[in-house]
This record gives C-alpha cells, sequence and structure tokens, in this order.
C-alpha cells in the first residue's frame, strides 16, 4: 500500500507547489501591474497638467500678440495724444475679444478706450512693458467692477525707444474655461497658483478646495500632507513639474502640476487618487478573478487527476494484491494483513501457519492443469469459509498457502487444521488429496512476516515426512534438521560416487535350529569425515527428492554382486537377500524389468532375492501394487510385506496381493509380548498366514522370551538384535561362512 500512498502525496505537493506558484506568480503579476498602472495614470495627470499649462500659454500669448499688432500698428501712426489716439484704438477693439483696451502714457496714467483711468505707475505689467517685454499680469481686482482680472501690457515703440504701453484686461474667469479637465471622469480639475502658493486662476468644479489666499496653507493643514507638500514647495521652487498626493476632506487626492511659463505660475491638475486606480482596480479584480479561476480550474484538474489515479491505483492495488488463480489474496496483501492484523491486537495469540498439498505435481500430472487449478480455487474457498474476522490467508505460491490463525489452545489450532483438511481432501472424487502443514506459534509479533513463514516453513517441511497427521508445530531443532537435510541434498550425489553407501546385512535365523537361512540388506551412509549414518536420517529425504529411486537399485545391485561373488566361492544362504526398494518405486511400472535386468547382469537368479515392500505401500494404490508385485512374481522375484501391523492393513486386504513372506514390524512384537491377549492375537495371526500360505518373518526380535514365544507360536524366522545386528558384508560371510577376509 505505501507504494502507492507516495505517488499521491507527491501529486498533492505537487499541485500545492503548483498553486502556491500560481498564486506568487498571479500576486506579484497584479502588484506590478497595479503599480505601474498607477504610475502611469500619474504621469498621465502630469502630462494634463502640462497640456493645461500649454492651452493658457497660447491663450496668453495669442491675447499678447494681438496686443504686440496694434502696438506696432501704434508706433506708425499714434500721435501719442492720449485721445486721438484712444479713438484710433477704439478703431481695433471689438475685432479681439479683450473686456477692456486702453494705453498708458510714460508717466503711468492709463486710459481705456470707454473713458476709465487707472494708475499703474507701481505695476509690474506696465513696468516690465517699459522695459520692452510685453507680459500679462496676475490677478488684481478691477476697480471699476470689483471683478477679478488679468492685465496684459506691451510696449509701443517710437523710433526704438518705448513711447507708451498698451493694455487691454480680461476677466480671470475666462482662463478658467480652458482649464476643464476631460479626462478622469470630470473628477478632475485644474488651477493655477504662484510658485508662492497664491492663487491666480481658480476653478468652479464642485470638489475644488474654493477660496483661499495660499494653497500652501490650507496642504498643510493636514500633517501627514507636510512630507509631499515640501516637495510640491520645493519643486516650484526650481521650476520642476511633477505630481505628489494630498490628503483633503480625508480623501486621498493626487496633484499634477507643472510650470505655465507665465510669471511664475504653475498649473495644478487635481484627481482623486481612487479614480486613478479605479482603472487598475478594475484590471486588478480581473486579474484576480483569472487567477482564482486558474486556481479553480486547476484544483478541479487535480481533483480529477488523484480520482483517476485513485481508481487506477485501485485497480491497480486489486491485481497487485490479488492470486490471478484463486482469486484470493496473495502473498503481498498477506503481508500487510498481517502486519495490520499483529499491531492492531497485541493481546492475542496467533500461530503463522503454511501448508501445500502433497504431491501437488501428481494432480497436475494426473488430471491436468486445469483440474490442478481447481483444487487451488477450492482451497481458497475453503480457506475463505475457515478464516475469522481477525485472520487472513492467502495463496503465498504455487501450492503454497498461509493462515494467519487466532488461537487460544494447541488444540484450537489442531481441529481448525483438520476441518480445513476435511472439507479439502475429497474435491477429487478418486483421489485423496493430503496437506501438510507447519504451524508457528508467534511470540514475537515484531518479527517480519518473511521470518514467521520461514519457521512455519521448517515444520512444514518436517510434516512433509511423517505419513500422517502431517502437521508440526515448530521448534528450534528444526531450523538445524532442515539445514542438515540442505546439506545431505547438496551432498548425496557425490557420496553415491565416491561408494559412501555400503550394504549391511542382518542375518535372519530359522528359529527351531537358529540357523541363519537369509539377510536383509540395510544400507548405512559412510560419509566421509563423518562416519557411519543410520538409514533414518536420510531415507525420508532421499524418497521425498526421489533420489530413493536410484540408492535402491544401486543397494539391489550391490547385493547382486555379492551373490555373484559367494556363487562364484560356491557360497550360497539356504533362502534370500532381501532387498527394501521404496513405495516410491510404484510409480515405475518398469521397475519389475528394470530389476531383473541387473540380476540377469551379475547372472543372479530372481529367486535368490527377495524384495521387502512396506505395507504402508498398500495405501498408495493398491491396484498398482498388486499389478508391480505380479510382475515382480512372474520374473521370480520373492515378495515381502515389511513392518506389517504397524499401519492399518488386515489380512482380508492381505490375501489379495501375491506376497510370499510377512515381516511382523517389531511394534507389533514388543507390544503384544507382555500381554497374553497380545499373545494370543499374534499365534492366530501367524496361523492365519500359514493357512494363507505365507511365511512369517519376525523383525525386532531382542530377547529369548521373544524367542521361546515365538518358537511357540510357529513362526519360522526371526531377525533382530538376539542374533545379530545388521553386519559389514565382511563381517557377514565371518559369521555365517566361517570365512576370514581375504
Ligand atoms: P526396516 O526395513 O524395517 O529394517 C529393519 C530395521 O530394524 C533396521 O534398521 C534394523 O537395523 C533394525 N533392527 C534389526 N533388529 C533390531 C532389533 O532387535 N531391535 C531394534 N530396535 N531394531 C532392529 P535400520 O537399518 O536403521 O533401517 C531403518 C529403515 O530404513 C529400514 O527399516 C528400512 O525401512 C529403511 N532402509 C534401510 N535400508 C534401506 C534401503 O536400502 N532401501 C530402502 N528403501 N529403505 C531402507
Ligand atoms: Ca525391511
Ligand atoms: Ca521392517
Amino acid at each position: 500500500m505505501e507504494n502507492f500512498k507516495k505517488p499521491v502525496i507527491f501529486m498533492i505537493v505537487g499541485i500545492i507547489f503548483f498553486l502556491a506558484f500560481l498564486i506568487v506568480i498571479g500576486s506579484f503579476f497584479v502588484l506590478t501591474a497595479k503599480r505601474d498602472l498607477y504610475s502611469e495614470k500619474v504621469q498621465f495627470l502630469t502630462e494634463v497638467s502640462i497640456k493645461n499649462a500649454d492651452i493658457i500659454e497660447n491663450k496668453v500669448s495669442n491675447q499678447l500678440n494681438t496686443l504686440e499688432a496694434i502696438a506696432a500698428f501704434a508706433g506708425n501712426y499714434y500721435t501719442f495724444n492720449i485721445d486721438d489716439d484712444l479713438s484710433l484704438l477704439s478703431l481695433d477693439f471689438g475685432k479681439n475679444n479683450f473686456k477692456k483696451i486702453g494705453i498708458i502714457s510714460l508717466d503711468g496714467e492709463g486710459k481705456t478706450i470707454d473713458g476709465y483711468k487707472y494708475d499703474f505707475f507701481d505695476f509690474t505689467c506696465f513696468n516690465k512693458a517699459l522695459n520692452g517685454e510685453s507680459n500679462v499680469s496676475d490677478r488684481i481686482i478691477d476697480k471699476a467692477d470689483g471683478q477679478e482680472i488679468n492685465i496684459f501690457t506691451t510696449p509701443i515703440y517710437k523710433n526704438g525707444t518705448v513711447a507708451g504701453v498698451i493694455f487691454a484686461t480680461q476677466n480671470t474667469s475666462v482662463f478658467t474655461e480652458f482649464l476643464e479637465v476631460n479626462s478622469f471622469n470630470d473628477e478632475g480639475y485644474s488651477y493655477i497658483i504662484k510658485s508662492n502658493g497664491t492663487p491666480v486662476v481658480n476653478t468652479l468644479h464642485k470638489n475644488s478646495i474654493g477660496k483661499y489666499d495660499n494653497l500652501f496653507d490650507e496642504i498643510s493643514k493636514i500633517k501627514s500632507n507636510k512630507k509631499n507638500l515640501l516637495k510640491f514647495i520645493d519643486d516650484m521652487k526650481n521650476n520642476k513639474d511633477g505630481a505628489v498626493s494630498f490628503i483633503r476632506d480625508d480623501i486621498k487626492k493626487q496633484i499634477g502640476y507643472s510650470k505655465v511659463g507665465i510669471n511664475d505660475w504653475y498649473m495644478i491638475t487635481v484627481v482623486p487618487s481612487k479614480v486613478i486606480s479605479k482603472g487598475s482596480d478594475r484590471l486588478i479584480t480581473g486579474m484576480v478573478v483569472t487567477v482564482v479561476l486558474i486556481l479553480i480550474s486547476a484544483l478541479i484538474l487535480g481533483a480529477t487527476i488523484l480520482r483517476i489515479f485513485k481508481r487506477n491505483n485501485n485497480n491497480l492495488k486489486a491485481i497487485a494484491y490479488t492470486d490471478f488463480i484463486t482469486g484470493c489474496p496473495n502473498w503481498n496483501k498477506f503481508t500487510i494483513d498481517c502486519r495490520t492484523l499483529l499491531t492492531q491486537n497485541p493481546d492475542k495469540e496467533y500461530a503463522m501457519i503454511i501448508f501445500d498439498v502433497d504431491k501437488f505435481k501428481i494432480i497436475n500430472d494426473l488430471y491436468g492443469r486445469n483440474i490442478g487449478n481447481e483444487v487451488l480455487i477450492h482451497i481458497a474457498y475453503v480457506l475463505s469459509l475457515n478464516t475469522r474476522e481477525e485472520e487472513c490467508f492467502a495463496r503465498a505460491s504455487a501450492d503454497n498457502f498461509n493462515i494467519l490463525m487466532e488461537y487460544k489452545t494447541d488444540v484450537d489450532i489442531i481441529n481448525r487444521i483438520k476441518l480445513i483438511t476435511a472439507q479439502i481432501a475429497n474435491y477429487i472424487s478418486s483421489y485423496i488429496i493430503e496437506l501438510s502443514f507447519g504451524i508457528f506459534k508467534i511470540e514475537d509479533k515484531m518479527l517480519g512476516i518473511s521470518k514467521l513463514s520461514e519457521k512455519a516453513n521448517f515444520a512444514k517441511l518436517v510434516a512433509k515426512q511423517k505419513t500422517e497427521f502431517k502437521y508440526v508445530f515448530y521448534n528450534e531443532n528444526m531450523r538445524d534438521i532442515i539445514l542438515k537435510e540442505k546439506e545431505i541434498e547438496n551432498y548425496m550425489e557425490v557420496a553415491l560416487l565416491n561408494k559412501e553407501f555400503e550394504v549391511y546385512l542382518q542375518p535372519k535365523y530359522r528359529i527351531k535350529d537358529e540357523k541363519v537361512v537369509g539377510a536383509e540388506a540395510l544400507i548405512r551412509w559412510n560419509w566421509a569425515g563423518k562416519g557411519i549414518i543410520p538409514p533414518g536420517e536420510f531415507i525420508p529425504i532421499f524418497e521425498k527428492n526421489g533420489f530413493i529411486k536410484k540408492i535402491d537399485l544401486y543397494m539391489f545391485e550391490q547385493v547382486c554382486l555379492i551373490l555373484n561373488k559367494w556363487k562364484s566361492n560356491n557360497l550360497s544362504l539356504e533362502n534370500s537377500i532381501s532387498v527394501n526398494i521404496s513405495r516410491i518405486h510404484l510409480s515405475n511400472k518398469n521397475l519389475p524389468e528394470e530389476l531383473l535386468s541387473i540380476a540377469k547382469k551379475h547372472n543372479v537368479n530372481a529367486n535368490n532375492m527377495e524384495i521387502e515392500l512396506t505395507e504402508s505401500a498398500v495405501f498408495e494404490d493398491i491396484n498398482k501394487l498388486i499389478k508391480i508385485m505380479k510382475k515382480l512374481k512372474n520374473e521370480g522375484f520373492i515378495l515381502s510385506i515389511d513392518d506389517f501391523g504397524s499401519g492399518y492393513s488386515s489380512l482380508s486386504t492381505l490375501k489379495d496381493l501375491p506376497a510370499d513372506v510377512l515381516k511382523l514390524d517389531k511394534g507389533f512384537l514388543e507390544a503384544t509380548t507382555d500381554d497374553i491377549r497380545g499373545k494370543d492375537i499374534i499365534s492366530s495371526f501367524i496361523k492365519m498366514t500359514k493357512i494363507l500360505g505365507l511365511h512369517t518373518v519376525a523383525e525386532g526380535v531382542e530377547t529369548v522370551e521373544q524367542v521361546n514365544f515365538l518358537k511357540s507360536a510357529g513362526c519360522d524366522i526371526a531377525q533382530g538384535y538376539y542374533y545379530s545386528k545388521p553386519l559389514p558384508v565382511k563381517e557377514f560371510e565371518r559369521l555365517v561362512f566361517n570365512l576370514i577376509s581375504e
């Protein structure tokens, strides 16, 4: 699961980063745009101011041009008799739009064509004109009507010197008309001040400051304006144009200012800041909306991708966690589920159980892979019925299944295993499915699931070697056993080549005359450097891995060699030498021919060879067993049923087998010798075998009492430590033939 979490986290982090990036970029862009737009507007404000200043300047210079044209005419034609000249001047009036027009004599006395008199002696505008400069005055009050006017003056030259001054007046309000600001939604307005802050031309705009004596004083009334005011004043002092913001009546206003070029006049253009930022605000809103839309789209996109991803992930998970044959959980899922269950239930006891189907390959071979798969599916089904809420199971691989089982006692586990086995056993009608279970009772829940499983697996390998009740609880020795098994498997072929497998012969005695009439060949492994290893330690392993087929034929051949050697020395036993042939060979229908060809190769008569087949072989497939036994018998071999009485076969099954000899299992003898009833059973049993035409050989005879009993019961032959242990061939020969080794 962790595997799938990672990319999701990765993706969420990615999306968050992307959104954060978008927000940062968006805000940066919006703020920059806002700033740029604002300064652009402010710039524009300054430009409007400059344009207005130009208009005023043009207007004034037009007026002055008009006056200068009149003055030029005057220079040529005026007599400088003021009344005569005024009548000449009045001819021109009406061609221009001055309020009044008149002439000022050099002594400063001015007279208009309509008869008004003014004293200009102290007027700057007059003095400037005397100095040859056409100009316009600041705002003054017309004493004729009390209106605010400006006075235009220009010198009249007569023979190169100023002989008088033409003057004209104009209501200041005429300028006002030119100061309307068309931009900024009628919220903007302009007016003209002198550089000392006193008004020149006022505005009629509704938002304007109204009447004031000095603009600077008005502005300085608000403390926070001070800093910008200083710049404002300073710029004017230095004849610079610019823009600043001021606050009036709690409204922030942006003021653009530029020098008019007349006197020290400054054009002031005012717009409320919010009007300036209005456009940019709209743009910013637009941008914010865009960014938000992108954000939402990104979120929707992200969510969609995540959903798709999750769905795919779920599909992937389903694939990754499901066994493709049975549809049940697989190993990956099992490890996750186990981890969760073990951590969530610290107080519960759990066992890790592993089982597999014995000889599953045979099922596949006999019934086909489809049936094999069906068996696996059935097992998964049975497990799904038999696992509880807080347990889990899986098909880990091939025919290997794992169960994490909760338990209170060992019996709990065994009962449930038996139930599972029973529900699986008869799935194929003509075949009993057998299972081997390894059980590991978990003590340390922190152990890795693989480790737990490994331990259960050791137990299972041991269970495999059992013939019934194939479940084994793990113990610490098992590891060693399994490792030893591995060592044996790795070395067995080499050992065979090295001739480390040796034949020991255990004599069979005829009880009545205590004479050796036969022998059983028993294998010993003389492992180089390790010494003699008893067959109990390796035969089961060889049976499991099939090496037993080689080893039994090898033993058979060794015995043939011995018989052949004896034959050439004119030595012989009254009966045969028996060789153990594992039930594993029953799957090989050519076994009789193979054995015969070996015997023939060494010139040994089949009836000198006895073949011991264990009683448990009956359970494999009795028909097959009968077939092979019949064939062997036809070839002339003597047949014996080994370990009779250790299993469940009865005399009634026996009568169908073409056997010659019945070997009573040593356990059979042990259990019955002390017990009167047991003795009776054995005696009647031996009688019965005689009726069936079989000889009996008693195995594991250790005491004289046993010998006496067997004698009274009519048993012919006995084999056991009482007489002799299995002996190396040379010792056997010395014992039986009094042969001193060559
Ligand atoms: P088994 O065929 O039942 O062989 C008899 C076992 O009883 C032998 O054990 C023998 O040493 C032991 N025995 C003989 N007399 C006495 C006695 O008085 N008391 C006791 N307690 N035991 C006695 P061994 O040689 O260890 O062989 C064990 C088993 O290994 C054999 O049981 C046989 O099943 C198998 N085996 C031995 N050699 C071969 C072989 O070449 N091929 C196959 N397939 N199996 C073999
Ligand atoms: Ca035997
Ligand atoms: Ca035996």
